[in-house]
């Protein structure tokens, strides 16, 4: 699939609340003592919904690709790297390798940051190189997180691309020539600019946070 804007919608499945069989029935000889047998059932139910409710915070702000074994990682750093497929393939989760390296397209409406609204910077998943700021994102339709302008003119490059039949601009990080996505003229003001990206190859940093 390539990133444009195909319709397609995630189904989110709520939690599934228990029978209300299971609580009825207490008017029988022995009701009390299923009453009290219900209790610790009742608990884990408030226990297991409260759980619930912590990962959903959680998933507020995604977590960002884990760069332990990978020494070319640093937001600090800008000079431009030159490393082989061979040696990020050795480094990189092979998720982020194909999109990074091969510019493969993860699927609309299925990334973590494509209706992520945190204020922040988002940040080269391969390299750490500092790409977009919160302030230039915006609500796309299309179903990948899009921002208007980059952090630096700098932070990314451009590359022509007439892959699929198609004539588009691929975007690349500025650092290490991963590919991020391509840029449309579809954009809001003031740049009519749309980056269109894969989430994967993206890390998101909150203000404040390292
Ligand atoms: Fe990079």
């Amino acid at each position: 699939m390539t990133d444009g804007c195909p319709e397609t919608f995630l189904v989110m499945k709520d939690n599934q609340a228990p029978s209300p069989s299971a609580f009825t029935n207490f008017a029988t000889p022995n009701g009390m003592a299923r009453f009290h047998s219900i209790l610790p059932l009742a608990a884990l139910i408030v226990a297991c919904t409260s759980a619930t409710s912590s990962t959903h915070m959680a998933e507020q702000t995604p977590a960002p690709t884990t760069h332990g074994n990978n020494p070319y990682y640093s937001r600090t750093d800008t000079a431009p790297l030159h490393v082989s497929d061979a040696e990020w393939k050795r480094i990189l989760p092979d998720s982020v390798f194909e999109v990074a390296r091969h510019a493969n397209t993860e699927r609309a409406f299925t990334g973590k940051y494509w209706n992520f609204e945190g204020l922040g910077t988002y940040y080269c998943a391969v390299c750490g190189n500092a790409l977009f700021r919160s302030d230039a994102k915006f609500a796309s339709s299309c179903g990948w997180p899009s921002f208007y302008q980059a952090l630096r003119p700098t932070s990314v490059r451009y590359k022509e691309d007439h892959s699929y039949g198609m004539d588009r601009t691929e975007v690349l990080c500025g650092r290490c020539g991963s590919h991020l996505g391509h840029i449309f003229d579809d954009g809001p003001p003031p740049t009519g600019k749309r980056f269109c990206m894969n989430s994967i190859v993206l890390d998101f940093v909150p203000e404040g946070g390292k």
